[in-house]
């Protein structure tokens, strides 16, 4: 059944659902019955069967090295140069955990609870509940690969706070902890290299997927050195290729970081889930200029002992912040939230430094930029984060142990000394919540397809706390795919690779060619990240930090418009084979973020309800927090691919919440 056209946008069809999660179990009981009612493929038996993983983050390093060391064939693919490239390695501040190490009444039950409440009561129970209960495993787990947390004096690992809770349960190796996670998951991943389980094909980008009978069955890869295109097939494949944060040009993540496997997953039958949920981290070092294409995080740790401020009165926001005595400082978070301060979940401290700017508050240099009334104006968009207070309490030493990498490195970019002046910071785009729509076992609406890490929806709903995405994607690839895929391969033994002749893989190699083929034949005029700029300003504009009806359909005009001139002006340089081309790679991620960005603003303007980082004007409490409305939008917004420039299908997982009650988010 499907709905009439709706808006002029989109369908609603049929309902889906999770059929995974036992539910007649209580919570506590889902996982562990989950698993022992999947099917197995035993041990001498998995030797003859293969998987393909896409992506060497934590989320497919770890599976990838757990499913070789169980015995199956693995053929991993990433676009870097080495697996422990991967973006993973560029988190700084921490991994949560529920060991209750500080004696503070965390337990698994309060990490679900926070995880949910901080999601804004959009997240999936069961799936939550699980990766609470997964999370101390998974401190085990990188303990036993060397991985070098903090320790206490006393040898213990020590624990910091990160937003939206009230324990220390973050797990932190200094501001390198994605970094030594992954190289605990790339040491792993090498070691079943060395076994002969695991292949790895470096700069390798898929570019395709292939279906049999409506199955995953392989990809296809571009060698990104020579530019020839390769079909690599499997009896199911894994995607873990990360968030699409980068939609917006300018954001935290690396520059490489795309949407392109999951977006080809979408357009052959993978729905794609909550799109327009997208976190805004609020502390991050604010642009300075038109020529920049990197935004630099200032990690959440910081707002453990950093405490954030404007000045009261506009007129002081050009003076040297030292000199501004403080009965002139507005503690603007410790004043509008004191039980949880400058410790509040991102979306709100992110919408409370956007509300202080946009009251003329803001200080560093004015930027150019188009107001409500659509005429340019000039506003200042940093906030101070200062360490003055930690300093005289702790110690410079003391501060530095903590948080000295992050410091230099501020210092570096900005030639200011965040130890004698405060850091200036604002929100930018950061993470993905949305993604590939998955069930309980991870895996996605096309079977045999299972999706890790950031490119699935995950379990965070509409806001993800901080230290919690290292965790998912450990979870998802040390504990959850390795226990789920077997239920798909189990009965797959007899089944044969595809082979290289089979229509389906050619067919699949044909729209491949087809596809870069037309980006070296447009010859236009147009740079691809003129393209990717022009696109990042829109989404910044009206799917950023703040959403309106009107807005969003003008960003869907403009967003087509702008793909319209892309397939006729754009300019791919160099050749296609034979030759590195980065221009190609990126037309073709640029392409797809051009589709991606109007199914967010299409998400973004069906669900007319404030809820985590997705902020609708229209709806607000008279303080101006997010107002949610749980009689209409309670569930997960799936979306269907219906074919080029057609409008996609939306179809509703319900969300059911038995194990916690909902409430009006506060933080008060
Ligand atoms: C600056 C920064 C700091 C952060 N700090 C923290 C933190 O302290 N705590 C926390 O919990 N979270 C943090 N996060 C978030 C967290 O780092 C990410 O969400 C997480 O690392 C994503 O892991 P992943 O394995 O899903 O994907 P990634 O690490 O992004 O890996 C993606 C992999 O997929 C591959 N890939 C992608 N597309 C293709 C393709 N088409 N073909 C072939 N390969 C492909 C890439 O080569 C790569 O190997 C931070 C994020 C940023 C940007």
């Amino acid at each position: 059944m499907m709905s009439e056209l709706i808006s002029g946008l989109y369908y609603e069809g049929e309902k889906i659902a999770d059929t995974k999660a036992p539910l007649d179990v209580p919570i506590e009981k889902c996982w562990e019955t989950r698993k022992f009612t999947a099917k197995l493929v035993n041990p001498a038996n998995r030797r003859k069967l293969k998987i393909i993983v896409v992506g060497t983050g934590l989320a497919g390093g770890a599976a990838a090295a757990s499913l070789g060391e169980m015995g199956y064939h693995v053929d991993v693919f990433f676009y870097q140069d080495s697996a422990r490239r991967a973006h993973s390695i560029a988190a700084q501040g921490g991994i949560n955990a529920a060991k209750d190490y500080r004696n503070d009444n965390d337990s698994v039950y309060r990490l679900f609870y926070d995880t949910v409440k901080g999601g804004d009561y959009r997240a999936r129970e069961t799936n939550v509940y699980r990766l609470a209960e997964v999370s101390a495993n998974i401190i085990d787990q990188c303990v036993a690969q060397g991985v070098p947390f903090a320790r206490e004096y006393g040898g213990l690992l020590d624990n910091r706070s990160f937003g939206g809770v009230q324990v220390s349960r973050t797990f932190y190796a200094r501001g390198q902890t994605g970094q030594q996670l992954l190289i605990g998951a790339y040491q792993a991943l090498e070691r079943q290299v060395k076994a002969g389980t695991v292949i790895e094909h470096s700069r390798h980008e898929m570019v395709e997927l292939i279906l049999k009978n409506g199955h995953a069955k392989g990809i296809v890869a571009r060698d990104m050195t020579t530019g020839k295109l390769e079909a690599h097939t499997a009896h199911c494949v894994i995607l873990c290729t990360g968030g699409y944060g980068n939609v917006f040009f300018l954001s935290t993540n690396a520059m490489g970081c795309n949407a392109t496997a999951a977006w080809r997953a979408y357009r052959k039958g993978a729905y794609f889930a909550n799109p327009c949920y997208t976190q805004i981290h609020p502390t991050c070092i604010p642009q300075h200029g038109d020529q920049q294409s990197k935004l630099t995080l200032m990690s959440e740790s910081l707002r453990n002992d950093g405490r954030i401020w404007v000045p009261k009165k506009a007129e002081d926001c050009d003076k040297d912040p030292r000199d501004i005595p403080e009965e002139d400082r507005d503690y603007y978070l410790e004043r509008i939230y004191p039980s949880f301060g400058n410790l509040v979940p991102r979306d709100i401290a992110s919408r409370q430094a956007k509300n202080m700017c946009d009251e003329g508050r803001g200080v560093g240099p004015a930027l150019a930029e188009v107001g409500p009334d659509g005429q340019e104006r000039m506003v200042r968009r940093g906030v101070y984060l200062d360490f003055a207070d930690a300093i005289e309490r702790m110690g410079k030493d003391a501060v530095s142990a903590k948080y000295g990498n992050l410091f230099e490195m501020y210092e570096r970019i900005t030639d200011d000394d965040p130890y004698e002046v405060p850091m200036r910071i604002y929100p930018a785009s950061h993470y993905t919540m949305g993604g590939l729509w998955v069930d309980y076992d991870l895996e996605s609406t096309i079977p045999g397809l299972y999706v890790g890490g950031e490119a699935n929806f995950s379990d965070h709903g509409a806001n993800r706390l901080g230290a919690s995405a290292l965790m998912q994607g450990l979870s998802d690839g040390y504990f959850v795919l390795p226990n789920t895929v077997n239920d798909y391969l189990a009965d797959k033994l007899a089944e044969p690779l595809l082979d290289g002749d089979d229509p389906d893989v050619q067919a699949a190699l044909a729209e491949a060619q087809e596809r870069i083929d037309r980006f070296m034949s447009i010859g236009g005029s147009r740079s691809v990240d003129s393209f990717h700029k022009e696109l990042g300003r829109i989404m910044w504009d009206y799917c950023g930090m703040y959403r309106t009806h009107d807005g969003l359909l003008e960003a869907i005009e403009k967003i087509r418009a702008l793909r319209k001139e892309f397939w006729q002006n754009v300019r791919v340089p160099g050749e296609s084979v034979g030759q590195m081309n980065q221009s190609l790679e990126r037309a073709g991620r640029v392409a797809d973020f051009l589709e991606l960005g109007e199914l967010m603003c299409i998400d973004a303007l069906h669900r007319n309800e404030s809820c985590g980082g997705h902020f609708r004007g229209e709806s607000q409490t008279e303080e101006g927090e997010a107002l949610r409305h749980d009689d209409k939008y309670l569930y997960v917004a799936a979306w269907e691919y219906k074919g080029e420039d057609q409008p996609p299908v939306l179809h509703k997982e319900d969300l059911i919440y038995n194990n916690i009650e909902l409430k009006q988010r506060s933080y008060k």
